[in-house]
């Protein structure tokens, strides 16, 4: 079996319907989101467990060449009607970063930068309860979605502590890892994120994960709305959030680059 040298970890946010162009970017469409992930199934790709990814990172494990792991942020409604039944049949797994205070409620934080001022629905505690007995794994993206570089000492670990108490009560089990709300941590967050108990964070960076990558700064790539399954594959191919053809030539030039320059070496 050829293992993985490398893990992408994709990022989605909501599925479901998007009413204005900011939303078709960080909404994608149920028909669309099943077309992703037949692509990815029948290019041989595989959604991995999340401790699994864990396990592999710290060399304890191997994972089959074309694993990756598959993230939601926000913890949206729609995952519960969309995502779990494609995921179910394809037999893959995933990760949702939770807005612990905001459970069954709505994405207020969006206000500000959805041009329209609309909000959707957050899962509520029932549907994570049940979608947890499936290849759900649940973790945490802070309380109230806040911006954590911005908060007072208190008020992080506020954020950050208190979101991991909250969904260990929920979920009755531990609550190991952290999304940055809007990619956003310093230093200071990522001190804070260790002292709150959390073992690793995911980043906003985009790239692939080798065994080396630093915990709190695990690279994450954006697959939005419009990207269609060839942009998708190009994405996962070169760990790019670009997903365009002018960024494929960019990585061959490259390569090709530095092949001739190794050549007058
Ligand atoms: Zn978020």
């Amino acid at each position: 079996m050829k293992t993985a040298q490398r893990v992408p970890v994709l990022m989605y946010h909501r599925i479901g319907e998007a009413h204005n162009p900011w939303e078709a970017k960080y909404c994608i469409s149920p028909q669309r989101f099943e077309v992703h992930m037949q692509t990815l199934a029948r290019a041989g790709k595989r959604a991995v467990v999340l401790s699994d990814f864990f396990t592999w990172l710290d060399g304890k494990s191997e994972l089959p060449d074309g694993a990756f792991l598959l993230t939601f942020d926000d913890g949206f409604l729609g995952l519960h009607e969309h995502a779990l039944p494609i995921l179910d049949e394809l037999g893959y797994a995933a990760t949702v970063f939770l807005v612990s205070a905001l459970t069954g409620q709505r994405d207020v934080w969006c206000r500000a930068s959805n041009p329209s001022g609309a909000t959707y629905p957050l899962l509520d505690s029932h549907h994570i309860q049940e979608m947890s007995r499936h290849d759900f794994a649940f973790q945490s993206h802070t309380r109230n979605h806040a911006d954590l570089p911005t908060l007072d000492d208190g008020r992080l670990a506020d954020e950050l502590a208190g979101s991991k108490a909250e969904l260990e009560d929920l979920l009755g089990k531990p609550v190991d890892y952290l999304a940055y709300p809007f990619g956003r941590y310093d230093e200071r967050v990522l001190t804070g994120a260790r002292t709150a108990g959390y073992r690793a964070a995911f980043s906003v960076q985009p790239g692939f994960n080798r065994r080396d990558i630093d915990r709190f700064r695990i690279r994450r790539l954006d697959i939005f709305g419009t990207d269609t399954p060839a942009m998708l594959a190009r994405k996962l191919r070169f760990g790019s959030n670009d997903g365009s053809w002018r960024q494929a030539l960019r990585y061959y030039g490259a390569r090709l680059a530095s092949r001739l320059g190794a050549g007058h070496g």
